[in-house]
């Protein structure tokens, strides 16, 4: 049995913090070192010690966390990418050519929409775009013999749809395409795509994979050898790879992903709770509610519901920017899955690009993500912005 084979058997927390890694032989070092280094010392020509030769094709730093997001996603190989758009780019470019298609969700994040919009869209791939909630809507969006992937995000950002892997899955083999999941949202501690179909996870590691806000990162998770080679290819020749400083940042964090999530979770029900008893607050969007939509389907392929909460203020955009700008424990910013708490205005930053297209988001959206600080204090500073 390979190390990886014993490493999947173990439990999840158990992965996250040994997958990856045995302590280094020479000095005992019980976490992988930054190996700052771009080239290897060969023993002869072609001599190669762990088939190190330049840190664009392989780095022990990245092999590390490669190794360990294989093993919490529970799939074959995983790479790691300066960001997640970079890689999702390399993916694109692995699967598509000119003339091809893809199916993307009708909320996709906004900087996976511009990527296929105005840079993939120029380079002969088109996209439509479909509720991820509905299968028939997904089905009925692709282009037999042409579309190569369905694109799912699940929750969405920031509406939190919830699509169902397992169906999404099967129309999109129907139809002889890959499915790929960004699991951003989720992190494989909530969700693991792959065990429920999917062809091909995606990450920001920026978000709670790293956990920290202290790194952009991104990784390509792909269940299936022959698909994992073409990828490994690509990530070579395109070379947009994690540099070994960063792929450093994103083991740490994934060592806690585990205790984070489930804090994050935790502190997003008391909010949920809070601002749905709110006389401020319209809707609250969250898939842990039992009045979601997708509820259900959350409920079979999530372990919780994860830490983002979206919500729509009755006064309108005005209102909104308000509280945005009046929280104070709670900070105004883009990204989310830090282990501090974050308020942004969607339709005026992270999703911008999307204003005047069918994605656009409502003015009276507030996005949170919330973090692993004390309760009490996360409610009381959205009290005060809400003008309690
Ligand atoms: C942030 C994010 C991305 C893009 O990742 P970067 O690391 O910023 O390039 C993709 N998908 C989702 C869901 C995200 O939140």
């Amino acid at each position: 049995m390979s190390t990886r084979e014993q490493a999947n058997k173990a439990g999840f927390e158990t992965r996250a913090i040994h997958a990856g890694y045995e302590p280094d032989p020479t000095t005992g070092a019980v976490i992988p070192p930054i190996f700052a280094t771009s080239t290897y010392k060969q023993d002869g020509v072609g001599g190669l010690r762990g088939g190190y030769e330049y840190s664009r094709s392989a780095n022990p730093t990245r092999t590390a966390l490669e190794g360990n997001l294989a093993a919490l996603e529970e799939g074959e190989r995983a790479f790691a990418f300066a960001s997640g758009l970079a890689a999702e780019d390399t993916l694109i470019r692995t699967v598509c050519a000119p003339g091809d298609h893809v199916v993307i969700p009708d909320d996709a994040y906004g900087g996976t929409f511009r990527l296929f919009d105005k840079v993939a869209l120029r380079w002969g791939v088109e996209h439509s775009s479909a509720p991820v909630s509905d299968v028939d809507a997904v089905r009925a969006a692709i282009r037999p013999g042409t579309t190569r992937f369905v694109w799912l995000e699940t929750p969405t950002n920031p509406l939190l749809n919830i699509g169902d892997i397992e169906a999404l899955a099967a129309a999109a083999h129907d139809a002889g395409a890959l499915l790929v999941v960004d699991n951003t949202f989720a992190s494989p501690y909530l969700q693991q795509p792959l065990t429920l179909g999917a062809d091909v996870v995606v990450h920001s590691t920026t978000k709670y994979c790293g956990g920290h806000s202290d790194v952009v990162g991104g990784a390509l998770v792909v269940r299936d050898l022959e698909l994992a080679e073409k990828v490994a290819f690509h990530q070579n020749s395109m070379g947009a790879v994690a540099g070994p400083f960063d792929a450093w940042l994103v083991l740490r964090g994934l060592k806690t992903l585990g205790v984070r999530m489930d804090r994050h979770c935790d502190n997003a029900e008391r909010v949920v709770d809070f601002l749905s008893a709110h006389p401020s607050v319209g809707q609250v969007i969250y898939p842990g509610l039992e009045t979601h939509p997708g509820h259900q389907t959350a409920a079979r392929q999530m372990r919780r519901f994860g830490g983002i909460v979206s919500f729509r203020v009755n006064g309108g955009e005005a209102q909104a920017l308000q509280v945005c700008e009046r929280a104070d424990v709670f900070t105004l910013g883009e990204s989310l899955g830090g282990v501090e708490s974050l308020i942004e205005h969607p339709a005026r930053m992270t999703h911008a690009s999307v204003a005047g297209t069918d994605l656009e988001v409502p003015a009276d959206l507030i996005r949170l993500s919330v973090g692993i600080e004390t309760a009490d204090d996360l409610l009381a500073d959205l009290e005060r912005a809400l003008g309690g």
